[in-house]
């Protein structure tokens, strides 16, 4: 079962970057004036961050779940799926952010099957999983895939239980802040 509230923070044992510096660029930067989906310019890609001393907060405080959770396998590190795995704190929502260099990667197996398996073990706890292209986000359900289009600074994503004869589903739409 996926439980974000166990998941650790820190390194998993053997866990580095290594070459990866995949979230250099798939992250907006505030403190840089970074937008999402373009190479921090202050990043060596294949080796690191070349103000590594000096760099945000933001960029500190920051592990993808490849780096925290020792249970995904080598094909998740994100220089070789192209996706960013994060858990969103406030929502405990599982956020997928894909390199736009490679957009329907997440739409690969095994990351598609497996994406789709965290959407069903989530679904009761309104812990969606949520698929990012810059700031362009789809909501990944059990029985299907909802295109929220971009989310602007503030907006939400509001969920909604319905009753169907196939039984419990979901309506997402996102809230303007
Ligand atoms: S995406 Fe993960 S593995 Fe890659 S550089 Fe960032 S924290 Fe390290
Ligand atoms: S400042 Fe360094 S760690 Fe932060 S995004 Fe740029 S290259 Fe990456």
């Amino acid at each position: 079962m996926l439980d974000p509230a166990a998941f650790a923070s820190e390194p998993a044992p053997g866990r580095d970057c290594g070459t990866c510096t995949l979230c250099c660029k798939v992250y907006d930067v505030p403190a840089l004036e970074k937008p999402a989906g373009t190479w921090c310019r202050h990043c060596v890609p294949g080796r690191g961050c070349g103000i590594h001393e000096t760099r945000p907060q933001h960029c500190r405080s920051f592990h993808c779940l490849w780096m925290t959770q020792g249970w995904l396998g080598p094909e998740w590190k994100p220089e070789r799926s192209k996706l960013v795995l994060s858990v969103d704190p406030a929502t405990r929502f599982m956020f997928v952010q894909v390199d736009p260099g490679a957009p329907a990667a997440w739409k690969r197996d095994p990351f598609y099957r497996q994406i789709k398996q965290w959407a069903a073990a989530g679904f009761a706890e309104r812990r969606h999983v949520v698929v990012f292209l810059n700031k362009s986000a789809t909501v990944v359900l059990p029985d299907r895939d909802v295109v929220l289009g971009v989310l602007g600074p503030g907006d939400r994503i509001v969920a909604r239980e319905r009753r169907t004869q196939a039984g419990l589903t979901y309506d997402v739409e996102k809230v303007a802040a």
